[in-house]
């Protein structure tokens, strides 16, 4: 599989509101949607017909962090004049389109789905259910509907991506539009999501409850910043530590990486205490987050605008779908009743 070329001319991504963004979410996707709106034509879309999956019975708890969340991508400079931006249940053609999919689509595909197992092992909510079980097919409805030729992920998404290009490739099998394929079947951008650690060293993530939330002041962090993990062989500040075995250390990668030789030589030796070490990470890292803070807080005055934002986006959105749709029904001879 080609992952790189050629040259991505329409991108389709999505993140699904599920709670609070963090500074995982900022590093590892927003800054990768910003930039690939300047790159090619793209789509963005909140995926909430992903969350019923796991939201089914109290989605309303999900569907709030729609608005904050979409607020977040503005702040981090995603453009509604640059990419479309999208709530994905506005769009009626992804429900439509997934289940014309779902006919022939083979069961053992979804089961062999790596997420699939280990996800159901590792949540306690109900994941027993042909909506879960075929969340793949939806997904290659997101992506297909839109003519996407690429899609940004990282390495271990590769899988959920063939598993589209199959669908699509299957589609094109079947149903052709004379001798051209009716579906675009899309490639990978291979992007290098940083995974981002948490307070305690895992990944940061709300279910564990180790994150930096984008909407915390400057304080609250800071406080948050002073109890991160460290090197835990450390225990007297005169013991030397290992940059390798600290949490704090990887944030100097994105946020001071011209300071990383001298934090590295300061903590092997003990020169540098780790009080320290934190607080000059603080010196780089609040005022890199500043801009973002700034267009936060403009953002949320002006009320109505993300609402405005999605109403467009989703009327750009259904163009295209419904071009899509119109060209999967007609090489599949679903023509309308009233043509009979
Ligand atoms: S000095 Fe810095 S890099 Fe070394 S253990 Fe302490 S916080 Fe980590």
């Amino acid at each position: 599989m080609n992952t790189q070329d050629p040259k991505p001319r329409r991108i389709l991504s999505g993140m699904q509101a599920t709670g609070e963004l963090h500074v995982g979410h900022y590093l590892g996707v927003l800054t990768n949607f910003s930039r690939l709106q300047h790159e090619a034509e793209c789509f963005f879309m909140v995926a909430n017909l992903h969350s019923l999956t796991a939201f089914y019975p109290n989605y309303p708890d999900a569907h709030r962090f729609i608005a904050p969340m979409v607020s977040d991508w503005l702040a981090a400079g995603i453009a509604p004049e640059k990419a479309t931006i999208f709530v994905q249940s506005d769009v009626p053609e992804h429900s439509e389109l997934a289940q014309l999919l779902a006919m022939f689509t083979p069961v053992s595909w979804l089961e062999r789905n790596p997420t699939y197992k280990d996800k159901q092992a590792n949540t306690e909510k109900d994941l027993d259910s042909f909506g879960f079980l075929g969340y793949p097919v939806l997904q290659a409805a997101d992506i297909v509907l839109y003519d996407a030729t690429h899609v940004p992920i990282g390495e271990d998404q590769l899988p959920h991506l063939e598993l589209t290009r199959e669908i699509a490739r299957r589609f094109n099998h079947y149903y052709r539009a004379g001798k051209a394929d009716v579906l675009t079947v899309p490639q990978a951008i291979l992007s290098s999501f940083p995974k981002v650690a948490g307070l305690d060293g895992r990944k940061m993530s709300k279910s564990y409850n180790n994150s930096l939330n984008l909407a915390e002041s400057a304080e609250s962090l800071s406080k948050k910043f002073m109890v991160m993990k460290t090197d835990t062989a450390r225990v007297k500040r005169t013991d030397p530590g290992n940059p390798e075995n600290c949490t704090v250390f990887t944030y100097y990668d994105f946020f001071a990486a011209d300071l990383k030789e001298e934090v590295n030589q300061g903590c092997r030796s003990a020169a540098l205490g780790c009080v320290d070490c934190k607080k000059q990470l603080l010196t780089r890292f609040l005022p890199a987050m500043a801009p973002f803070n700034a267009k936060r807080r403009e953002l949320a005055e002006k009320s109505g605008l993300v609402n405005d934002i999605l109403h467009a986006g989703a009327e750009r959105a259904r163009k295209v779908a419904a071009a899509t749709m119109a060209r999967v029904k007609d090489s599949m001879g679903l023509v309308s009743r009233y043509s009979l």
